[in-house]
């Protein structure tokens, strides 16, 4: 029985030890490389005195795809306003794993603090017209069906949120254009 389970094995024995070695592939990962159980390669480590590196503490950014996923978006001009729904469809992660993931970026301090704890994808919406079409906040409330976008911008530069200021007034009038027409009077 014994043998047959290292008869898969015949060959590549080289090329495990030096995985073992070398990287920190848990007995599982190698597992199924070598096509045998993680207790078989665990019993091969300890019959060949392998001494293993030592995994570093943490999780690793660079080699985790979610987390260069979540960096490339955060990159983007005004990611905090980008609901964590839409992340977690972009990166194809499930809600759990990019929360995860998230929370260690935000720790490392390789994301904005605010990036992914928007949730309501309309206040999403409005925000993106907000950067893009510079329409009057009431304007776009309307658009996207928010009553009170107005005080949610309030609320969210009180929380640090940096969201420049509108071109508009209260009364949805364009600051450039009676800047204007106020010098134009004189
Ligand atoms: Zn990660």
């Amino acid at each position: 029985m014994l043998t047959r389970r290292w008869a898969i094995l015949r060959g590549k024995e080289d090329n495990l030890v030096k995985d073992l070695k070398e990287t920190t592939l848990s007995f599982k990962k190698l597992g199924k490389k070598y096509g045998i159980s993680r207790q078989a390669i665990h019993a091969f480590s300890k019959r060949q005195r392998i001494k293993r590196p030592k995994r570093p503490k943490g999780h690793q950014t660079e080699g985790c795809p979610l987390c260069q996923k979540l960096l490339k978006i955060s990159k983007k001009p005004h990611s905090e306003f980008t609901s964590i729904r839409t992340i977690v469809k972009k990166t194809r992660g499930s809600m759990g794993e990019c929360q995860y993931h998230l929370r260690w970026l935000r720790e490392k301090r390789l994301v904005n603090e605010k990036f992914g704890r928007l949730h309501s994808k309309r206040i999403e919406e409005a925000y993106a017209i907000y950067f893009t079409k510079r329409l009057p906040i009431s304007t776009i409330g309307r658009e996207v069906g928010l009553k009170n976008f107005a005080s949610i911008i309030r609320q969210h530069r009180a929380w640090g949120w940096n969201v420049p200021p509108s071109p508009y007034d209260w009364r949805g009038r364009s600051r450039i254009q009676s800047e204007t027409q106020r010098r134009k009077r004189r």
